[in-house]
């Protein structure tokens, strides 16, 4: 089988003539495929040698109704979410628009997947343009101009690059992500193992994103759920304890892949550096968190207290996610973890409307202004840009806006709503990441 190459972008970004860009080039093979529906049609590609499948997916006709999901084309969204790369075609040249940014959100899930092209760079001296994309947190975005040309060999370069070495294309049901990781021993296999053996739960096995992994859908309390990257946690031989499954490289990429992250953390041992580094990564992924405090059969509880006031002194940029204690063995506390996994998964998706945020922010700057060199430093306008993780918007600060400040603001939101485990991203009027 070969790569699939999704084409996806509202009408008039220039699509058409990107898929005509990258069909015309002098060593492309086309083809198109008889029998194909209008709105999905394959052509057969190639670059530099490597054979693909071009899905021109149509345009995403945006429907009367307001629902997010009637908004974009079912048609469009099914073929980029089993495409092994999405090209997400837009206008430069134009302010991003609502439509855009919804696709964005949609195909947040696969963003490993996703290659934001900024069309309409007809000049070098256009590129700037291209980066208000980046705001839709996809990526950097690679400008090219189907047009004329300029950058297509560039982007084909990097499409082939994505290619799977080993060509399977799994169903990728859009369902939420979660990984389980930690340390090795603290736990991870016995917890993965309690939560599928729950009686409610159904458990089979689907091929994951890379080829060495396998993903497991999971009903937790009637959800459908995917574990991601679960081949070295299901009923796994304990013949061999010292062979680190879960090595760093792949817990990286399991968490890159997640909605939300279970840490386990073994209750004796507290937090290591290692538990850090994958915080760190967790918050700058975007991922949701839920601690896991695993083996509390073997501490006494006046030890527990302890250990949960030293987790959360260790973790504080978690301060928000719930801590559920757990015995695997035993199986104490796998529905309270079950149950915080569901609810934090849920308000994930919270959009806030962008009337009760622009309140809540007059009325935080009432209180605390932003400490800044000028005086009078605020921020005018904000809107909440996407959701999974929540990303909101600054407008109209003048200056660089002090981590503190924006960390105040963070804890105020989360006073209306909690966002529980899920890390706010703020953008400020550059459009870079906070
Ligand atoms: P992983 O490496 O993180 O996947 O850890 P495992 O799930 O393989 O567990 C490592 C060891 O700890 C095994 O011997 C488990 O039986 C044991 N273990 C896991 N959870 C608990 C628990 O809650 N209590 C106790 N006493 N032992 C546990």
């Amino acid at each position: 089988m070969k790569p699939v190459v999704a084409v996806i972008g509202r009408p008039n970004v220039g699509k058409s003539s990107l898929v005509n860009r990258i069909l015309g080039r002098r060593d492309a093979i086309v083809e198109e495929k008889p029998g194909v529906t209008r709105d999905r049609v394959h052509y057969d590609a190639s670059w530099q040698g490597s054979e693909f499948m071009l899905v021109d997916t149509g345009g995403l006709e945006f429907g009367p109704t307001d629902e997010l999901a009637g908004k974009v084309g079912e048609v469009a969204y099914n073929a980029a979410s089993t495409a092994d790369v999405i090209l997400f075609v837009c206008d430069a040249t134009r302010p991003l628009t609502r439509e855009d940014r919804d696709v964005a959100d949609r195909l947040r899930r696969f963003a490993s997947r996703v290659i934001v092209v900024a069309n309409k760079i007809d000049a070098a001296t256009h590129e700037d343009l291209a980066w208000e994309l980046a705001e839709l947190g996809l990526g950097n975005p690679v400008s090219v101009s189907a047009l004329h040309g300029r950058g297509s060999g560039d982007l084909l370069d990097l499409v082939v690059e994505r290619f799977p070495e080993d060509i399977e294309i799994p169903e990728r049901p859009d369902l939420p992500r979660i990984c389980i990781v930690g340390r090795p021993n603290v736990g991870k296999s016995s917890i993965f193992n309690a939560i599928s053996n729950d009686a409610r739960s159904i458990v089979h096995d689907m091929p994951g994103t890379t080829r060495d992994a396998v993903d497991s859908e999971v009903e937790i309390r009637g959800e459908r759920v995917i574990f991601v990257d679960t081949a070295g946690l299901r009923h796994r031989p304990r013949i061999d304890e010292s062979t680190e499954w879960y090595g760093l490289v792949r817990t990286m990429r399991a968490i890159d892949e997640s909605d939300l992250a279970v840490l386990v953390v073994d209750d004796a041992e507290g937090i290591s550096r290692q538990d850090l580094r994958i915080v760190d990564r967790i918050l700058e992924a975007g991922c949701s968190c839920v601690i896991a405090l695993n083996k509390i059969d073997l501490v006494e509880p006046e030890v527990r207290k302890v250990e949960i006031a030293e987790v959360r002194r260790r973790l504080p940029g978690l301060w928000h996610a719930p801590l559920v204690e757990t015995s695997a063995v035993s199986g104490k506390g796998i529905k309270n973890l079950c149950e915080s996994v569901l609810r934090v998964l849920a308000q994930r998706d919270f959009r806030f409307a962008t009337s009760d945020l622009n309140n809540l922010l007059l009325d935080v700057q009432a209180r605390t202004p932003i400490p800044a060199k000028k005086a009078g430093a605020r921020v005018k306008y904000a809107a909440q840009v996407a959701s999974s993780p929540p990303t909101i918007r600054l407008f109209g600060v003048g200056e660089k806006i002090p981590e503190r400040w924006l960390r105040h603001l963070d804890k105020q939101i989360r006073r209306v709503y909690p966002f529980e485990g899920t890390p706010i991203r703020f953008l400020t009027g550059s459009g870079r990441k906070r």
